[in-house]
């Protein structure tokens, strides 16, 4: 869990490094979605994640394909 007055970050997929395993989209469904026809992944919502969640969805994707982007205002 994270802390209600943390600090929100957006999210960045780079395709060309997504390899479509669906990690990204099982954790964060209404963050990440995964493209019917070429099973990449895209960023779906720039409301972003808290930091620290943000930071475990970095660390989980097994290709390196996450980052983080900017704070959000
Ligand atoms: S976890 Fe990483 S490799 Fe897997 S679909 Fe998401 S961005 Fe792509």
């Amino acid at each position: 869990m994270s802390a209600p007055d943390e600090e929100r970050v957006s999210m960045a997929v780079d395709e060309d490094r997504c390899i479509g395993i669906g990690q990204c989209e099982l954790l964060e469904p209404d963050v990440f979605r995964l493209g019917d026809e070429d099973a990449i992944s895209r960023v779906v919502d720039g409301v972003g994640l808290a930091r620290s969640r943000a930071l475990e969805l970095v660390d989980r994707c097994p290709s390196g394909a996450i980052s983080i982007v900017e704070p959000v205002a």
